[in-house]
């Protein structure tokens, strides 16, 4: 058995909406991707918070298209 993150491997269709401007915000991946491309450019912050998570699961980055509101989201991975 493995675990993976449903929503990285598209099973789940997650909707989560902007707190300032209501509209859909876009999954941008998981954060442990997005740290590989692109840690030099990330504050302490996030890095912090990836090195906190539990291994089962997965951070995704959230992101609105419309004024730039981004959030994190923890999201449980499944055995499958
Ligand atoms: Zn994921
Ligand atoms: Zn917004």
């Amino acid at each position: 058995m493995e675990l993976i993150c449903p929503l990285c491997n598209g099973m789940l269709n997650y909707e989560i909406y902007c707190l300032r401007c209501g509209s859909r915000l876009k999954d941008q991946g998981a954060i442990v991707d997005y740290l590989d491309e692109y840690s030099p450019y990330l504050s302490n912050d996030i890095t912090q918070l990836v090195d906190g998570v539990e291994y089962e699961k997965c951070c995704h980055l959230f992101k609105c298209d419309r004024c730039d509101f981004e959030k994190r989201v923890e999201i449980n991975r499944v055995r499958m």
